[in-house]
């Protein structure tokens, strides 16, 4: 078996995935809106890679939470005057829709924070026998970073950063300014009806330890693989290790996954800065799912990705190319001609060592339009067979069971039965030198979505775009 080589924020190296059978841990959405497509483009990332573990043969076992409690969603409960899981709800019946839109398998397990507060309340009791928490005279539990000489590691922060942190106001009572809630005592101005009852008194958990007693929970005390966006390597990891290692004394994750931004105009896209498009606000405006997952996925999970509305254009463009080229293989019925299983070979190395550096999902992406070119070279020069077209088409499928965006099902090339009569009777009207009746079948099969196509197999119907 091939391993998979992946970058580790931890030690800043591309490190091989050792273990063959993988616990992974993303972190999930914050259901207090609808997820925008740059959450997106970190669940898609972590999709793939996922599927590309599962291609190279190891098994896995992803575990996703949703954030159904925190600061965010009891403000918006608070201000709808309506219960925490009544507000929560239809965000976290969106998510699930969206997801399966954009065609992301299913994790293992969606463990929502509200069902594991008493093994955080379990965690937070660990800490603070271990002596790396410490209880306020107002009732909340901090976690103590002069306990943990180790914290930064992860994000390569030293302490002299970290004391710039600002203390905010109702966090008074913390012996340090960059120590952690783990804990928020209840505050009934802020908290409304959410609260829980605790050995440190009623309130409710701190977002950090949420990821933390749903990851050791469920898939253990260490962990193979952790993913999140960049915006969440500090301070939201760096703490999830300080709570971890403190409380198992293990190392909690071997393998640190980072995502990077999608902005727009350059900027991180965000509901702060107002700056973002659902899924849904793209579909609206006439784009296909799979379209933003190509748009999503194309390019390197380690570089920033800029939005456009070109941008989307050009994938719209990539795709119909795909089309085209998936349409001619599927017309060619003349026997076996020209051998392609070098060419496929080869096709199939690049690929594969594409993927096992890094998931390195542009240069994949070149290699399928490398063998495009190539083999719609030879389709000109009549040289491929039905034989070897269908090997093509399966080996397209085979790299398209990572990526999941390539146009090859028949259910999106299938032309309606009227649609191709109407193509045969244009012929005989072109023979018989009936010009006008050929133009109105022409423009009849155009209306119904088609263009014919000339190729030097005969003439085809494809898709207008
Ligand atoms: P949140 O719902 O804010 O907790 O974010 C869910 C996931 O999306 C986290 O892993 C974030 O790091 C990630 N994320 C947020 N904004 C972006 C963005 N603009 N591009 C890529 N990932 C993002
Ligand atoms: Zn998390």
């Amino acid at each position: 078996m091939k391993y998979l080589k992946l970058f580790n924020t931890s030690s800043r190296k591309k490190e091989e995935v050792r273990n063959k059978k993988i616990r992974m841990y993303t972190c999930g959405p914050t259901v207090y809106d609808y997820a925008h497509i740059g959450n997106f483009r970190t669940y898609l990332f972590e999709d793939l890679l996922r599927r590309t573990l599962k291609y190279l043969g190891y098994e896995v076992r992803q575990v996703m939470n949703i954030t159904d409690v925190d600061d965010k969603t009891i403000q918006r409960a608070y201000e709808e005057k309506v219960a925490l899981d009544t507000y929560t709800r239809p965000f976290i019946q969106a998510f699930f829709e969206d997801i399966d839109i954009l065609q992301i398998e299913r994790a293992e397990d969606y463990p929502r924070a509200t069902h594991y507060i008493p093994q955080m309340i379990a965690l937070i009791d660990t800490l603070l026998k271990k002596g790396h928490a410490y209880l306020t005279r107002d009732g909340s539990v901090y976690f103590s970073l002069k306990s943990f000489p180790a914290y930064g590691k992860l994000s390569h922060l030293n302490f002299s950063e970290l004391k710039t942190v600002e203390q905010s106001r109702d966090e008074y009572d913390k012996e340090a300014a960059s120590d952690f809630v783990l804990w928020k005592t209840y505050d009934p101005l802020r908290d409304g009806s959410v609260f829980w009852d605790s050995p440190f008194g009623k309130g409710r958990p701190g977002w950090h330890i949420e990821c933390s007693a749903m990851a050791m929970a469920l898939l253990g005390d260490t962990i193979d693989i952790h993913c999140g966006g960049v915006d969440n390597m500090f301070p939201h990891h760096e703490n999830e290790v300080a709570q971890s290692e403190c409380s198992s004394g293990k190392v909690f994750v071997l393998h640190w996954v980072h995502v990077e931004h999608l902005l727009v105009h350059h900027k991180k896209m965000s509901k702060s800065l107002g700056n973002f498009f659902t899924l849904r606000d793209l579909i609206q405006k006439g784009y296909h799912p799979l379209e933003i997952r190509y748009l999503l996925l194309q390019g390197h999970y380690r570089t920033q990705l800029n939005f456009t509305f070109q941008e989307l254009e050009a994938v719209k463009m990539a795709r119909a190319r795909i089309s085209d080229f998936v349409f001619r293989l599927q017309a060619i019925t003349s026997p076996k001609k020209e051998e392609t299983r070098l060419l496929l070979k080869k096709a199939k190395e690049a690929f594969v060592e594409a993927i096992l550096d890094d998931i390195n999902a542009s240069l994949a992406f070149s290699v399928i339009f490398d063998l495009i070119r190539e083999v719609n070279t030879l389709c000109d020069q009549d040289k491929i067979g039905q034989e070897d077209a269908k090997n093509i088409l399966t080996l397209l499928s085979e790299f398209d069971s990572l990526f999941s965006c390539l146009p090859l099902h028949k259910k999106e090339l299938s032309v309606p039965e009227e649609v191709q009569r109407a193509l045969e009777q244009r012929e005989e009207a072109r023979k018989k030198k009936d010009f006008s009746l050929a133009d109105s079948l022409r423009d009849y099969i155009y209306e119904k979505g088609y263009v014919i196509d000339d190729t030097p197999q005969g003439l085809r119907l494809k898709p207008r775009d």
